[in-house]
């Protein structure tokens, strides 16, 4: 039996890997489907503290890990198909093998978020897209047209990568105003290769005909125009679902998903703590999901402290 299950290798799962390996619990840290979390599909990090120079992505995951595993934390390749979190201690199946854990940290981060429009399931992997990061290196966005949907820090990141093979890319955003930190906007808006369209939204990816994406159908919202812009891909950037599927009708959480903690970092299942961007909706940096990461360990630390008296 494990003393303490964590799922997620984000900056938050990792933190709490890190500070319970330190308190001598050995932790199993689950994978999921993607080890090192959403931050190994961004660029660089410039505001993670202590890398003047910014940091890329992937390596400060990879760092983060070999640092949990030097204290002993076991990263284990693995995805939590179900939990039953009703009698102790806690059974997890993790593909197809049972788990047993006295207490869980649940550190499973968050997906992206679609558009869900027309065009846009079809042409997945035709063009349409969720990293520039991932993807954008990719033959088929060379010297191309190409989109951006949304207005925050991820689209402007995006929108700035893509500018290395793009021939041109257009950031299309409902709002005449970026949701992005003002470095990031003015960056954006600065270079000379990034065409905003402001006031719209992507009606339809085309062209499913095709079986590739040639454009998409815009609409300015406050004068109804619409017009096709076109394009050979699709980066959609316009936030994250919390992935707190597995957890529904059993750990509390609010009616967007993320989870709400009944004090500090505990639920309302007694032995089961919760980190990271699965339970925050306001500030999801890299930097607060590490703190989190970090209380939800010393809490889950004292709790075991606590049961062992
Ligand atoms: P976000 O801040 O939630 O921004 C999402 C953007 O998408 C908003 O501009 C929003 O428009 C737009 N949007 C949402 N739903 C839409 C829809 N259905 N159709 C069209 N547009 C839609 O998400 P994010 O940019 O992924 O950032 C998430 C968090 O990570 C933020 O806290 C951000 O600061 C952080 N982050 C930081 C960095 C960095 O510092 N290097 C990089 C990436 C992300 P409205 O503006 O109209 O709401």
């Amino acid at each position: 039996m494990e003393k303490v299950v964590i799922i997620g290798t984000g900056c938050a799962g990792l933190t709490a890997a890190l500070y319970t390996a330190r308190a001598n619990l050995s932790p199993l840290v689950l994978t999921g489907t993607m080890p090192g979390g959403l931050l190994t599909t961004t660029s660089i990090v410039e505001n993670f503290p202590g890398f003047p120079e910014g940091i890329d992505g992937y390596e400060l995951m990879t760092r983060m890990q070999k640092q949990a595993e030097r204290f002993g934390a076991k990263v284990k390749f693995g995805t939590v198909e179900s939990v039953d979190l009703s009698k102790r201690p806690f059974t997890l199946t993790v593909d197809g093998d049972a788990v047993q854990a006295e207490t869980l940290i649940i550190a499973s981060g968050a997906g992206h978020k679609h558009l869900d429009v027309p065009g846009e399931h079809e042409l997945e992997k035709k063009g349409v897209t969720y990293c520039a990061t991932c993807d954008g290196a990719l033959p088929m966005f060379r010297n191309k047209p190409l989109v951006v949907v949304g207005g925050g820090d991820s689209a402007c990141e995006e929108a700035t990568y893509l500018t290395r093979f793009g021939s041109a890319v257009y950031l299309i955003h409902r709002r005449d105003t970026l949701r992005a930190s003002k470095i990031m906007a003015d960056r954006t808006l600065a270079h000379e290769k990034i065409k905003p369209v402001w006031d719209s939204v992507v009606t339809e990816v085309l062209n499913t005909k095709e079986n590739k994406v040639t454009g998409v159908r815009v609409k300015n919202l406050k004068t109804g125009e619409e017009k096709v812009v076109e394009c050979a891909g699709v980066f959609v950037a316009i936030g994250h679902v919390p992935n707190t599927q597995l957890f529904k009708g059993v750990i509390d959480m609010d009616d967007a998903g993320y989870i709400k903690p009944k004090r500090g970092t505990e639920t309302n299942v007694s032995g089961v703590f919760v980190a990271g961007d699965c339970s925050d909706r306001v500030y999801r940096q890299a930097v607060t999901a590490a703190g989190m990461g970090c209380a939800a360990a010393i809490d889950c630390e004292r709790y075991l402290s606590a049961m062992n008296e």
